[in-house]
């Protein structure tokens, strides 16, 4: 935003809303005041200056983006203020002569702006990028293609075939509507429609660019490289500016959004920043301890596994997960220990785990003996927990 080089109107204190009235509020306000403070009923120079400071409130606030600006602390009309935007001076006139008509007969439809500039804004996209973990957690230069409209070479924009122009209107005598007259409680009351001729535009194309017909722009393929950070995540969207479509008449383009979508890993699953996965230890390194080996995501880490670890434990690995996307270091790595009961036992695996359980005083009975196993299974249990 620029510098605030003037007091900015207090848009919303002429409108009498609070800062957070809704779009239905603002109008509502703005018909209210409109009634009161009309010309054609009110008279007195105060209320026509008043009913001016109205029509610009009530512009501004209805507005999105110039409503920002306000918001921001500037003022969209003051000249300089910014906000004007590739339409320039012009754009739009005034307060709509439809939300005129409005407040006194209420919303109809066909608002009606006067002759709508032919070089319009272009529109945002939005392109979706799949990236591995690795891509995302470290960053990379991910080449997309994108289609959009660009501006037309041929013509630069203009639209008209070359050596050619456009030409006004003679259906609307380039205002871009046409106007028919209502006798109302207010005297004459003129209303328009946009003309059907021109489209509202004012002006017609006598020999279109061949190229792109006349609408300034066409549609085309092009490569691009997205410079991803590291420490994105899953549904971040990436801002290219001017990236997107360009706008009617060759007008500025909007922005391309790229959406990042993170391909599940097969090892890690993440959270935030922090990686976890699972590592399976048979029963007998957890009860006796060992190193493992872990791969990260850039490096192996000699882990420790105490003696004693039990089924579900956990061990974390600081600084091993994703790096921070603002900020300086990194998430953690959670390894999830799952420990493994052995299956199969021969004849003398078997033998051994008996003699160890009933050194343990763990006895249990053979399974294949079976009667009340569970029962007995518990008594064997009970204080031995
Ligand atoms: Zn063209
Ligand atoms: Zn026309």
């Amino acid at each position: 935003m620029r510098t605030r080089n003037a007091v900015a109107k207090d848009y919303y204190g002429i409108l009498g809303v609070n800062r957070d009235a809704s779009d239905d509020e603002i109008k509502r306000a703005y018909r209210k005041l409109a009634r009161q403070y009309h010309p054609d009923v009110n008279p007195d120079p105060e209320a026509h200056e008043k009913f001016k400071d109205i029509n610009a409130a009530y512009e501004v606030l209805s507005d999105d983006q110039k409503r920002q600006i306000v918001d921001l602390g500037g003022d969209p009309l003051a000249p300089g203020g910014g906000g004007a935007g590739p339409g320039g001076p012009g754009a739009g006139p005034f307060v709509g002569f439809q939300d005129i008509m409005d407040a006194f007969f209420g919303a109809a439809g066909g608002a009606s702006r006067g002759p709508r500039p032919r070089t319009r804004p272009g529109s945002d996209a939005i392109l979706r990028l799949e990236l591995d973990l690795n891509e995302t957690a470290f960053g990379v230069e991910a080449p997309i293609t994108v289609d959009t409209a660009v501006v037309c070479t041929t013509c630069s924009g203009a639209g008209t075939a070359a050596g050619t122009h456009l030409a006004t209107c003679e259906a609307c005598g380039g205002r871009g509507e046409v106007q028919s007259i209502q006798r109302t409680f207010l005297g004459q009351v003129v209303s328009s429609r946009p003309c059907t001729v021109c489209q509202g535009y004012g002006t017609v194309i006598p020999s279109p660019c061949p190229t792109c017909a006349g609408d300034g722009r066409v549609r085309t393929r092009r490569s691009l490289t997205v410079k991803i950070p590291a420490g994105v995540e899953d549904g971040m969207r990436i801002r290219l500016a001017q990236q997107g479509e360009v706008g009617p008449g060759g007008g500025t383009a909007g922005d391309l959004y790229v959406e990042i979508h993170e391909r599940p890993h097969d090892v890690y699953s993440r959270k935030g920043d922090d990686l976890h996965c699972r590592v399976t230890v048979p029963m007998t390194a957890a009860a006796l301890g060992t190193r493992l080996t872990i791969k990260t995501l850039d490096s192996e880490e000699p882990v420790d596994v105490k003696p004693g670890t039990q089924p579900g434990a956990t061990l974390r690995l600081r600084a091993r997960g994703v790096p921070h996307l603002r900020g300086t270091g990194r998430g953690d790595l959670y390894v999830h220990l799952d420990v493994r009961t052995p299956t199969k036992l021969d004849a003398d695996q078997e033998r051994i785990l008996r003699d160890f359980a009933k050194t343990r005083g763990e006895e249990v009975a053979e399974l294949s003996k079976q009667g009340g196993f569970f029962s007995r299974m518990r008594d064997a249990f009970n204080g031995h927990a």
